[in-house]
């Protein structure tokens, strides 16, 4: 895939938990690419895409290559935590089990992703979106017209111009920061001009959590990319608040967002996540595994008019 990522915050609920038995665990980077996995399983299993252990990509085509088709092991993925049953039975009793909230049967819904900028409005009008949103502009608009609301963010957070920025400066806000960050983004999803999406509702569920439940919440701003499908390249941004580093937010020794002194972080190019867990059937069951477990699949699919070449 090429072209732009949005900004993101990345988040995760710290509480340990045998799946998060890895070093650096409130890492919310760390524990989407150790957790992800589970996340796209149970996908696949919504999708009937699992069959006899194994997890089959999405496929649309009327013809499937056998050289082509990707998939993985269920076993494989649960190795390090068990199995199925065993994440079930950990994450249904989880109190930073999130997702649960919208969705009963989530594992694993303690992180997540949230966009913040060029974010697709969601709802298509005869398949077309019809703008974008970016939730740092709607802060602006909304301190225009809320003095209250501003003073509260430099009372309680970093000062930082744009506001956005010193939100998330603490990658473990405090109870108080939290509480003002869900203000802050109640007063956002106010102003959007389009449905709120689940990305966006989770993270804000996740803040309400962390503060009822007193469980500590991690987040990570996420400067803007580039990818070329195979990189990913991060620009130059600051190390301290994480806004872009241009000729009118830095100068070299100095971030003008967050004042913070010192040279911004030099771009960084790292690979894009990839297709992982999937990898080629082919690879783990051969050739001709794979075209006698592709036949079994399109018959337990009722795929008719599907061929396997
Ligand atoms: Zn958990
Ligand atoms: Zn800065």
């Amino acid at each position: 895939m090429q072209g732009k990522t949005p900004e993101f915050i990345r988040w995760a609920l710290a509480h340990e938990c045998p799946l998060r038995d890895f070093p650096k665990w409130t890492d919310p980077n760390r524990t989407e690419r150790h957790l992800r996995a589970i996340r796209v399983y149970q996908n696949a299993l919504k999708q009937d895409r699992v069959l006899n252990g194994l997890v089959v990509q999405p496929l649309e085509t009327e013809v499937l290559d056998v050289e082509e088709i990707l998939g993985f092991r269920v076993h494989d993925v649960f190795e390090f935590y068990g199995d199925p049953k065993a994440v079930s039975r950990t994450c249904e009793s989880c109190p930073a089990n999130v997702l649960r909230q919208t969705d009963s049967s989530a594992w694993v819904g303690c992180f997540g992703l949230m966009p913040v900028s060029e974010v697709v409005f969601p709802d298509l009008v005869r398949d077309v979106p019809q703008g974008v949103v970016d939730l740092r502009e709607l802060l602006e608009e909304e301190l225009q017209q809320n003095r209250l609301l501003g003073e509260r963010i430099r009372e309680v957070f970093d000062k930082t111009s744009p506001a956005w920025y010193g939100l998330w400066i603490s990658r473990s806000p405090s109870a108080k920061q939290r509480n003002l960050q869900l203000k802050v983004l109640d007063k956002i999803l106010e102003r959007v001009p389009c449905r709120v999406t689940p990305p966006w509702d989770a993270f804000r569920r996740a803040l309400r959590l962390s503060i009822e439940q007193d469980i500590p919440l991690h987040v990570q701003l996420v400067p803007e990319a580039e990818t070329d499908g195979v990189y990913w390249f991060v620009d130059s941004h600051c190390g301290r608040c994480g806004a872009r580093a241009t000729s009118q937010t830095h100068t070299g020794t100095q971030c003008l967002v967050c004042k913070n002194e010192g040279r911004p972080r030099d771009p960084q190019r790292r690979f894009v996540r990839g297709k992982r867990p999937y990898w080629k059937m082919t690879r783990f069951l051969g050739e001709d595994g794979t075209r006698e477990f592709l036949r079994k699949y399109k018959q337990h699919r009722g795929w008719d008019h599907v061929t396997v070449r």
